[in-house]
């Protein structure tokens, strides 16, 4: 397989009265060709303003972000246009991002005009009517706003829209976290099919790690600006070396009706520390049920206990 998206040490301040916000902390990671990666953590761990930075919608501090072997993060604005169409967005609201003012039909048909994808008035609604199938909805469904719509619905004209676009890479920020468990479900098979039918790649940010074990070859857990924990999907569920990862874990509910009965729960104490402030040596320290005191003044860095399973953590060995 081929990297898509490789991001190297990326790091996101922002700059506020009070001092300095260390949003994203020295992330890296690489997704390849038709993979999803979930990105998971609580919320304020930095996941989305990681999306944001791929996306360029915020400029990176510092760090490389390469995308289809082209470095984003020195590109400019004209250069960015032509890039950014290859990179779509799903968000969680989709209601916020439609505009309540056009019909599905023309928010379908915007980006296809605008960036010339299909010329003509009828190709363009031949194409319309062609994406709403293919996201589950019916032709007459263009006629519809927004508001005429469940949320899961509108959920499906913002992925018809950014399907628009023939993107290779799109990042779906908690796309079905406002959404009941059923429709979750039906949103996470219509991506996987447009998926393999596309060749897709995809970034799921999500801030549990129930959501993304379906969708995931792989999962980063992220904590305070940091990747906590990182490997492929059946790793990071079934041996988890990381005591965030674990914690995670234990909140996900466990089908088998005998191992959820036996199913322990870690909770964590206190709430995630300020990024404006972190915590010295590693962010995790305050809330660690294991920490030693080397943990309070050394940063552990994220290595390889396994090929490809990385833990950012001094007793990853051991815990
Ligand atoms: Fe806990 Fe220390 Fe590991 Fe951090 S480095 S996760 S504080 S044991």
């Amino acid at each position: 397989m081929t990297a898509l998206l490789e991001v190297k040490n990326l790091v996101k301040h922002f700059e506020v009265s009070r001092g300095l916000v260390r949003a994203v902390d020295g992330v890296s990671f690489s997704l390849e060709k038709g993979e999803t990666l979930g990105l998971v953590g609580e919320s304020g761990c930095g996941k989305t303003t990681t999306g944001r930075c791929i996306l360029q919608l915020e400029r990176a501090t510092s760090g490389s972000i390469l995308f289809e072997g082209r470095e984003l993060t020195t590109l400019d604005q004209s250069e960015l246009r032509a890039v950014r169409r290859k990179m779509q967005v799903i968000f969680q609201d989709p209601y916020s991002s439609l505009n309540p003012r056009m019909t599905v039909g023309q928010i379908i048909a915007e980006p296809l005009a605008v960036h010339g994808i299909v010329r003509g008035s009828a190709a363009r609604a031949a194409r319309v009517k062609d994406l709403l199938s293919r996201v589950g909805l019916l032709p007459a469904h263009a006629r519809r706003y927004p508001h005429e719509m469940s949320g899961g619905q509108r959920q499906r004209v913002g992925i018809a829209r950014a399907l628009a676009m023939e993107p290779s890479l799109i990042i779906c920020d908690e796309p079905v976290s406002a959404l009941d468990v059923s429709i979750q479900a039906q949103i996470i098979n219509l991506l996987e099919d447009l998926q393999s039918e596309f060749g897709l790649t995809y970034l799921f940010i999500a801030h549990d790690l129930a959501v993304v074990r379906h969708i995931s070859d792989r999962v980063a857990v992220m904590y305070l600006g940091k990747i906590a924990e990182m490997a492929d999907r059946k790793t990071i569920y079934d041996n988890p070396r990381h005591p965030y990862t674990k914690a995670l874990l234990s909140a996900v509910p466990i089908p088998d009706p005998e191992l959820e009965m036996k199913r322990e729960r870690i909770v964590l104490g206190g709430e995630v520390p300020s990024p404006l402030n972190p915590p010295s040596g590693c962010v995790f320290h305050p809330r660690c049920p294991i920490a030693v005191e080397r943990c309070t003044h050394e940063i552990p860095v994220l290595r390889d206990l396994t090929p490809g399973h990385g833990a950012a953590c001094h007793l990853a060995e051991i815990a």
